[in-house]
């Protein structure tokens, strides 16, 4: 948890904020400028993606916990939150402990719908906050968006990855997962570069490293079901029967 400050504990779990999200706040201001009447409102809506944000990680955790796993950590960075789950083995638990997450933000939909209208009736008077809620139900949507593209380990690359694992099981799902993650990795990548963007480079680093290190934990599932077969394997020859060592 290095270069981390504790924000609060909920029902068990503790949040962190990186210090670079202070950093990364403090740019997206400066980029606001001119879409409200005052910079406060350019405050607010940072604040609300970080609300929004947190409120998706939190679906992740509590879902994982209600499975049987654990989670007990969320982390907010400028790239996004991450909740460290530890749902149990079992491709059901991991479906809902990822689903979860995409799932508050479609819960959101309606919920800024009903907001928006009722500030659009008031907009003459406070335009800036119908604004606000304009954005913010934007950026629900866009997050909504990205995070369900099938490219491991976004959730939608986990919810591709646990929908495989019923008929393929545990390992093949995952090395297909991470196949599609390298892929889409190796695209984001490609768009940055011709974009010359560096939040999108940054991006493609993180998939492109969970991707590989999704494929290795996938190497080293295989090796120890291979172990396992070869003890099952030698518990089955009588003893007499074994070569002494
Ligand atoms: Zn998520």
């Amino acid at each position: 948890m290095g270069g981390t400050i504790r924000l609060f504990k909920f029902s068990g779990i503790q949040v962190y904020l990186h210090f670079s999200w202070f950093l990364v706040a403090a740019y997206q201001l400066t980029q606001r400028t001119g879409v409200y009447s005052s910079q406060i409102w350019a405050g607010y809506e940072y604040l609300s993606l970080f609300g929004i944000v947190l409120l998706h990680e939190f679906g992740h955790a509590l879902a994982c916990r209600q499975s049987g796993g654990t989670a007990d950590q969320i982390v907010l960075w400028p790239l996004g939150g991450i909740a460290f789950v530890n749902p149990p083995r079992r491709p059901g638990a991991v479906l809902w402990s990822i689903a979860a997450g995409p799932l508050v933000n479609v819960l959101l939909v309606p919920v800024l719908y009903v907001a928006l209208s009722l500030a659009s009736q008031r907009a003459n008077e406070s335009p800036d906050l119908y604004v606000l809620i304009w954005y913010v139900f934007r950026i629900n949507i866009a997050l909504l968006i990205f995070n369900l593209l099938p490219v491991y380990p976004l959730d939608g690359g986990q919810i591709l990855r646990a929908l495989l694992w019923f008929p393929l099981g545990e390992i093949r799902s995952l090395q297909i997962a991470s196949v599609v993650g390298l892929i889409g990795g190796a695209g984001l990548a490609l768009l940055a570069l011709m974009q010359w963007s560096f939040w999108l480079g940054l991006l493609a680093a993180f998939i492109l490293s969970r991707a590989i290190a999704g494929w290795q934990y996938a190497k080293a599932l295989v090796k120890e079901e291979e172990a396992d077969r070869q003890a099952r394997l030698v518990s089955t020859v009588p003893e007499s029967e074994r070569p002494s060592p």
